[in-house]
């Protein structure tokens, strides 16, 4: 089976490197899958799960957002923050679930960022469900 090496960076540092079968992202566009040999592109990403397949296992890591390139034999993903699914603190993330819905209620009495607790209610949820996937 061909492989493509694939390597999720964030600003902290890189967090996971290896060599799939196959890549599964959601790109701004939509769920993208690449495969070894896939044409060049760059893409912006949504706050999701990205999937490595290799050998009959499927490696889940959570993604903040950020960017995507893509190249033949490679692909990088830069992320404004990366977990893979074994080292995400569920507790964390249901607390933070907690506080962005918790603003998110009372947006109409206090002038609460809207858009960011939109954002952490969705970082919170991803992880949430990319920790269910070990
Ligand atoms: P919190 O409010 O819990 O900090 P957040 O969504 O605001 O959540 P980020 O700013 O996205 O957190 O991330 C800050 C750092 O903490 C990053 O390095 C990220 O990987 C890490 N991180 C955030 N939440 C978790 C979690 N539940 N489990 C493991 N690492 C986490």
């Amino acid at each position: 089976m061909k492989t493509i090496q694939v390597s999720v960076v964030t600003p902290d540092g890189p967090v996971y490197e290896s060599d799939v079968e196959m890549v599964s992202l959601k790109a701004q566009s939509g769920e993208l899958g690449v495969l070894p040999g896939h044409i060049p592109m760059v893409a912006p990403l949504q706050i999701g799960a990205v999937r490595l397949k290799n050998g009959g296992n499927t490696k889940y890591v959570a993604v903040s957002g950020g960017f995507v390139e893509v190249r033949p034999d490679k692909v990088s993903i830069l992320a404004q923050s990366a977990e893979v699914s074994d080292s995400i603190d569920v507790e964390r993330a249901m607390r933070a679930k907690e506080r962005a819905e918790q603003r998110l209620r009372e947006q109409q009495k206090e002038n609460v960022d809207f858009r960011r607790a939109e954002m952490a209610l969705q970082r919170a949820v991803n992880r949430i469900t990319v920790a269910g996937n070990k």
